[in-house]
């Protein structure tokens, strides 16, 4: 059963049913019972529900059922590394040492966060009257993740609401609810009161949709591409307003300077480009490279994308595995046919035949002699697909860095210092990482700029999205008629 209502397993009845494939293969794994309206409505009422009871615990009692979660999910690692790699492609070892301790020191992370709470000090900001701030959960938060990260992602949502105070009614990817449903049972198990997180797996038009808009819900959350985040945005004011936290698309930059390492440059951008088959919204995706160091960066990284081994997900071996399904393997196929009248494919560009003819695979694919305006230079590819541009003078790096519509992510390869730090100034994104590329750390916050979205996940910063600041202010004279009342009337 694929959906987790208020403490418990429970089958979708919305009459619809959607395959779970394994990409790698096209076998079917599953074929869950989607949810539907009225199973919206039951999880939305079983959060509204444990509202009360939840935000009315402790930071110390919360905390304490987070810590054991965190516990609990060490324990089940290897079962969320494979069932994760089994649902998505990703090769075992990136599920294995990357998504699933992560995601678990996240969880660990929030837990000491929901004892962390900050605002201003109380105090007599005005001679009569003291000040005082508090930080209040929400309420019920209608959460909606996509397929990329499935555990990480729907860690990322559901941590710090429930941190602050809040319960959650979270829409995974429909086609990735395997590891989502694993979290929701393990924080039960943790002693997470039934109805503070709830999972309903359903598609994006009905169930996604009708979150977005549903009155019971207080906060959207939503983390997915720039096309569906401007109609969640528009569900939730339609009905709302309500708060909106939007994590959408990127297109990061990987600006390569002549003074930079050009071997730690290649070994950034290969592995930074193909980190879960490039369906990362951090990814590299555009590197923009000094032309005297073009050809050089252009030829190491060929290179080593002849060396990447593409193969079963679950194979220790293997770099890279499918993506994510057939369909997207030929949108991100045709996004490079269509650059090829007017770009050049240095190396990929074509689906591997033999063994893994039968999954959504697709090779490592460099494109160079791109126009700034292209497809394949605007567009978000979500594959393995990096493209190059030279560049002249740092002016010009810039320029093409933050010639895009997004704004998440970026890199700048340098030694120089004050390179660094212009470049780190100047980028609009939510992050610009100095030589190196994709490391994330629970203490420090992501998100985006521009297109890519507002709000941020990890960090303190996300955990102040889901509460309410309130300011108390009591006055101190006691008297009836207060001296500012005389600005009003002087009777
Ligand atoms: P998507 O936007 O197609 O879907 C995301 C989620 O929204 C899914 O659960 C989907 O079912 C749901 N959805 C679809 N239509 C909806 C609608 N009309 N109303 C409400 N919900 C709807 O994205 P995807 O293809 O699953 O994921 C890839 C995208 O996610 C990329 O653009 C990627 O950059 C982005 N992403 C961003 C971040 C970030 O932190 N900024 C992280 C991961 C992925």
């Amino acid at each position: 059963m694929y959906q987790y209502i208020d403490g418990a397993r429970a089958a979708g009845t919305s009459g619809q049913t959607a395959p779970i494939v394994d990409p790698a293969t096209g076998a079917v794994l599953a074929t869950p019972a989607l949810a539907g309206a009225a199973d919206l409505d039951r999880a939305v009422a079983a959060a509204g529900r444990a509202f009360p009871g939840w935000s009315g615990a402790t930071p110390g009692e919360r905390s304490a059922v987070l810590t054991r979660a965190a516990e609990l999910l060490s324990g089940r690692a290897a079962e969320l590394a494979s069932t994760e790699t089994a649902q998505t492609g990703k090769p075992i070892r990136l599920s294995r040492e990357f998504d699933v301790p992560g995601s678990i020191d996240n969880v660990s992370f929030f837990a000491g966060a929901a004892r962390q709470l900050e605002g201003r000090a109380s105090a007599e900001y005005s001679a009569d009257h003291t000040s005082q701030i508090r930080r209040e959960p929400i309420g019920v938060v209608g959460s909606i993740a996509p397929w990329n990260y499935p555990f990480q992602m729907a860690v990322w949502k559901v941590l710090p609401a429930i941190a602050a105070g809040n319960t959650v009614v979270l829409k995974p990817a429909e086609i990735t609810p395997g590891t989502t449903l694993l979290l929701a049972e393990t924080l039960t198990e943790a002693g997470l009161p039934p109805g503070v997180v709830n999972v309903l797996t359903g598609t994006g038009r009905t169930v996604g949709a009708a979150l977005a808009r549903h009155p019971g819900v207080a906060m959207v959350s939503f983390t997915g591409s720039t096309a569906v985040g401007r109609q969640v945005m528009a569900g939730a004011a339609a009905d709302g307003p309500k708060r909106v936290h939007l994590e959408l698309g990127g297109k990061a930059p990987f600006v390569v300077h002549d003074d930079a390492d050009l071997t730690a440059a290649v070994h950034g951008a290969v592995a930074g480009s193909l980190i879960n088959g490039g369906q990362d919204c951090t990814a590299a995706t555009r590197a923009v490279v000094h032309r005297s160091l073009h050809d050089d960066f252009v030829a190491g990284v060929a290179e080593l994308y002849a060396r990447v081994r593409i193969g079963r997900p679950a194979d220790e071996e293997t770099d890279l595995g499918s993506l994510i399904s057939l369909a997207h393997r030929d949108r991100v196929a045709g996004l490079v046919d269509r650059a090829r009248g007017h770009a050049r494919i240095v190396t990929g560009g074509a689906a591997p035949g033999g063994a893994l003819a039968a999954g959504a695979y697709y090779p490592p694919t460099l494109v160079v002699d791109v126009a700034a305006d292209s497809e394949i230079v605007r567009e978000e590819v979500f594959g393995p697909v990096l493209t190059v541009q030279p560049f002249d003078s740092d002016e010009e790096a810039l320029r093409l860095a933050n010639d895009t519509r997004y704004g998440l992510a970026a890199s700048v390869w340098t030694r120089d210092v004050y390179r660094a730090a212009e470049a780190t100034r100047r980028i609009a994104a939510g992050c610009v990482w100095v030589n190196d590329h994709i490391p994330i750390v629970s203490e420090m916050p992501h998100g985006g700029y521009r297109g890519s979205g507002f709000g941020k996940d990890l960090s303190g910063y996300s955990f102040e999205e889901y509460t309410n600041v309130k300011h108390v202010m009591q006055d101190n004279t006691a008297k009836s008629v207060k001296p500012w009342h005389r600005t009003v009337f002087s009777h």
